[in-house]
């Protein structure tokens, strides 16, 4: 498919080849091979850190309101070619143009969000204890960055970290996603065109563990970012901490959807599935353990299942398709030992479980009951379209298992009980609660998790304070 643009890396301000062999892209909708990303050596990561350590002393003296006006410049670049970057989005990770397109086009809001946010990166006066003296403190851009992002959202996991970096006044290098790298590779392009000077945003790729042993323990690296497994962030989180670096991890969850006896039922059905399903359950926040009290159990399994019946899977540039193909082969093999797993210990499948033909990544909206605690998928993420739906009889049991699991990042409840949401808001341990509806992830949120699933925080003005050091300046006249 030649509409499909090869990706190279970005240092320095220039578009150029790694020195090692290009790695292949394959389309998850057909499992061709459809073009090729560049693979950085580590003479390009040493030009990249060079670059970064040039950059960050040029862009840290711009002004705030420079800064703010070329990202948004950035943004509505994006946003002009948001309808070739989607079509490049869906080759490349298989999601439905739409959500390819509505990604783009929320990367451009995230940015100008950011845009506006450097410009009110107020520091403080603090009131002294005698009269001469005069307490301030001032926030200062942490410095060079390395961020490492993933593949199920190519764009949106990229532009929170790229955006908060620059906006605080900080140089970056990007390690974008090896398996879909070019829409990754648009949003540099953007910042590029819209004249970010050179070095101040590096983008690589290459071998992940190579190019992260590498940037994290390097001097001219301050902070680390990264969105991914929590086995891999704990792995980088350490290297980091060896080297004392400033840290955000972005980690896995396995979301609880409690929907209680009082709850709008259809309301829940309709919202929930949307979410559950959405980029065929590859989001980090997707609910995945489906709480559901007795008295309306029956009612929202049958309403989930007719919703995850007429979800029409299929190549994601087709028209009418809500569902494409897994982003790669690993997460059929993920989803089928997930099911079978769980099966043979006793679970039912009431739709699904299987893979849908045997081109391409295609596999069904599945939803599974009476699942064992001890099944893998009662405690692994299961990062596809799989539910799992339970029963509870009280709110004491429905919170000890939502906070059963060492992650903690998203969770949902749907009741018209204003004492139930107080007691949930009160209890429920995660970095992020959305109570009969899916608020999450708009730029002026906080969005990040606890527990093993990681801190700090991707949104919200929260982002901005992880790029920037708080310096003490106290002075008596
Ligand atoms: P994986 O754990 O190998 O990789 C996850 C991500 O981390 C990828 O983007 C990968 O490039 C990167 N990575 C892996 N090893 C790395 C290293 N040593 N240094 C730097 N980056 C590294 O698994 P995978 O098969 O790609 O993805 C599956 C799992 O990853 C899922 O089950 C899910 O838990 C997690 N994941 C989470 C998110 C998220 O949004 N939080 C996104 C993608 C994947």
């Amino acid at each position: 498919m030649s509409e499909y643009p090869n990706t190279r890396l970005h240092i320095n301000g220039v578009w150029r080849d790694g020195s090692n062999e290009p790695l292949a892209i394959i389309n998850p909708a057909s499992g061709e091979v459809i073009g090729n990303v560049s693979n950085a050596g580590s003479n390009d990561l040493d030009e990249a850190l060079a670059a970064a350590a040039a950059g960050f002393q040029q862009w840290r003296q711009v002004s705030a309101l420079e800064r703010s006006k070329l990202l948004r410049k950035a943004a509505e670049i994006l946003r002009g070619r948001s309808t070739a970057i989607a079509r490049t989005m869906t080759l490349e990770q298989g999601k439905p143009l739409a959500e390819s397109l509505a990604e783009t086009l929320s990367a451009a809001d995230i940015i100008d969000w950011f845009a506006e946010e450097a410009r009110r990166a107020y520091g403080r006066l603090i009131p002294p204890r005698a009269r001469n003296v005069r307490q301030m403190v001032i926030k200062e851009p942490v410095g060079p960055v390395a961020a490492f992002s993933p593949w199920n959202f190519p764009l949106n996991q990229a532009v929170r970290k790229v955006s908060a970096a620059l906006a605080a006044g900080c140089s970056i290098i990007l390690k974008g996603p090896e398996e879909t790298p070019a829409s990754c590779a648009e949003l540099v392009r953007a910042f590029a065109d819209a004249s970010l000077p050179a070095g101040v945003l590096n983008l690589v790729f290459g071998i992940p563990a190579d190019i992260s042993g590498y940037l994290i323990p390097h001097p001219v690296i301050r902070k680390i970012s990264f969105t991914g497994s929590t086995a891999v962030g704990k792995q980088l989180a350490s290297l980091a901490g060896a080297h004392m670096k400033r840290v955000t991890m972005e980690l896995g969850g396995h979301a609880p959807a409690i929907v209680f006896d009082d709850a709008d039922v259809d309301l829940a059905v309709r919202i929930l599935s949307g979410a559950k399903f959405r980029n065929a359950g590859q989001v980090c926040v997707a609910p995945t353990r489906f709480l559901v009290q007795q008295g309306v159990y029956e009612k929202f399994l049958d309403g989930f299942v007719k919703a995850a019946e007429a979800i029409n899977v299929g190549d994601g540039l087709k028209d009418g398709v809500n569902m494409g193909p897994l982003a790669n082969a690993r997460r059929i093999e993920a989803m089928e030992a997930l099911t079978a797993d769980a099966v043979s210990r006793g679970a039912s499948v009431a739709i699904g479980g299987k893979r849908i033909g045997n081109r391409g990544n295609f596999f069904q909206p599945t939803i599974l009951t009476d699942v064992p605690l001890d099944a893998r998928v009662s405690n692994e993420e299961p990062f596809g379209p799989m539910a799992l739906v339970s029963t509870f009889a009280d709110y004491d049991s429905a919170v000890a298992e939502a906070n059963r699991l060492p992650y903690g990042l998203a969770a949902y409840a749907y009741t018209t009980s204003a004492k139930t949401s107080a007691a949930l808001a009160r209890d429920i341990e995660s970095g992020m609660l959305s109570i009969n509806h899916h608020g999450l992830a708009l730029p002026e949120l906080p969005f990040g998790g606890i527990k093993d699933s990681g801190y700090g925080s991707e949104g919200g003005t929260e982002a901005m304070d992880s790029y920037f050091n708080s310096k003490l300046v106290t002075e008596a006249t």
